[in-house]
């Protein structure tokens, strides 16, 4: 049979991630990998989730903990997640916050609940790639979003008006992005909130990285901007999306929506839809563990990353050829870069891991136009300070032989 005959028409953008494609190749003795985007498990705070289990299971509270829940997520876990956000500026209640099975579900269901097909998606490029993915499913058009305000909001309702939909959202990583590691400033975020009234859409702010700053200016998440500026979350267009992933385990699946509470039952309504809720005994355990220990364990992960951090810009300073450039994070997980333009960070990477065992994603990926064939992104978050040195060595080498 020709299976690809009874898919629908929205199966046709998803294909098979090149990244994964590639991770796939990464298991080799002595390979110094820059490529995974995620936490560094030996961090992961595993005795204080044991002891969190074995709470939540106790007589009292196994019945609860095993049992169906509510969809709009566990009320002890929501009213801990509003007053962490009100530290931030996001002065809400539990009825403001969803909590979702990680952030990438709340994008699933985000796009789910404002695209049509044909509508369009301000997107960076380069964007995170899961959020491309998510968002692909409801064939949306894509249109670059840019925060300094030089592109005027009727051109861009124009365009998409001129491909048979309209601007639905903005979407973005405020916050040391993947893949760049960049933040909009202050200024940006105002810009964006500037355009999205003009555009009649909303924002969807991914602060999945948010809480991983290291060092320079904290800027209020876009929603606090909103809020500030309107008075109440309930005028405010902007959709936070967080995450625990980054902070305490991406294994538990759990992230939360904060918004408007119109956004927000909307979303509990997908939710039932979807798989009605996320894991009690989860959020359960996630919210013990996160009332006792998020803040010392995120200072722990600062120190961590940080140090990381500085080891491989440093490296590169001292051994990137001329010619390549990079970003300088104050947060997060990643290291953008950018080679000379003749250069094809994908044909680099065969390279790199053929005679150097090191590994990054090359760049392109991240791009909705695939263009940016010149650039790549390195994580500095699994890796000790003396081995980031040693694989910026090795690249460095494959590099300054490309050139
Ligand atoms: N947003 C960004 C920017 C990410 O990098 C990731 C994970 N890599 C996610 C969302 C999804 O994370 P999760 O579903 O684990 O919360």
């Amino acid at each position: 049979m020709d299976f690809e005959s009874v898919f629908a028409s929205r199966t046709s953008r998803m294909k098979a991630s090149e990244i994964r494609e590639l991770l796939k190749l990464l298991d080799r003795p002595g390979l110094i990998s820059f490529a995974g985007g995620i936490p560094d498990a030996s961090y992961f705070p595993a005795k204080q989730f044991g002891a969190a289990y074995q709470e939540a299971l106790t007589a009292e509270t196994a019945g609860t903990a095993l049992q169906y829940s509510i969809s709009e997520g566990y009320t002890p876990l929501r009213r801990w997640l509003a007053k962490e956000m009100a530290k931030l500026g996001v002065t809400c209640t539990e009825d403001n916050i969803m909590i979702t099975s990680g952030s990438q579900q709340a994008l699933d269901y985000l796009g789910k609940m404002l695209l049509s097909p044909g509508d369009t998606a301000l997107i960076n490029w380069p964007t995170y790639l899961g959020a491309l993915g998510a968002f692909n499913a409801y064939e949306p058009r894509y249109d670059k979003l840019t925060v300094n305000g030089n592109r005027s909001a009727a051109d861009i309702s124009a365009a998409a008006q001129a491909e048979g939909g309209r601007v639905k959202f903005a979407y973005l990583s405020a916050d040391f992005a993947n893949p760049t590691g960049e933040t909009v400033d202050r200024r940006g975020r105002e810009n964006l909130i500037d355009m999205a009234e003009e555009l009649e859409c909303v924002i969807i702010e991914d602060a999945a990285y948010q809480s991983l700053r290291y060092d320079g200016e904290v800027v209020p998440p876009i929603l606090a901007l909103e809020i500030e500026r309107k008075g109440s979350i309930e005028e405010c267009r902007t959709i936070y999306c967080g995450s625990f992933s980054k902070t305490l385990s991406p294994g538990l699946r759990i992230g939360w929506i904060c918004a408007a509470q119109p956004l927000v039952s909307q979303m509990v309504l997908l939710k039932q839809a979807g798989d009605l809720h996320v894991s009690t005994v989860n959020q359960m355990a996630i919210s013990k563990v996160a009332e006792t220990h998020f803040d010392t364990h995120v200072s722990t992960l600062h120190k961590v990353y940080s140090e990381r951090r500085d080891a491989m810009l440093q490296a590169l300073e001292e051994m990137m050829p001329k010619g390549v450039q990079w970003t300088k994070p104050e947060g997060g997980m990643f290291v953008w870069l950018t080679l000379p333009a003749h250069i094809d960070a994908s044909e680099l990477f065969k390279v790199a891991l053929e005679t150097e065992n090191v590994a990054f994603v090359p760049g392109h990926a991240f791009f909705a136009d695939g263009s940016g064939k010149n650039t790549m992104r390195l994580s500095f978050s699994c890796a000790d300070a003396e081995t980031i040195r040693e694989g910026v060595r090795r690249l460095s080498k494959v590099v300054q032989e490309a050139l």
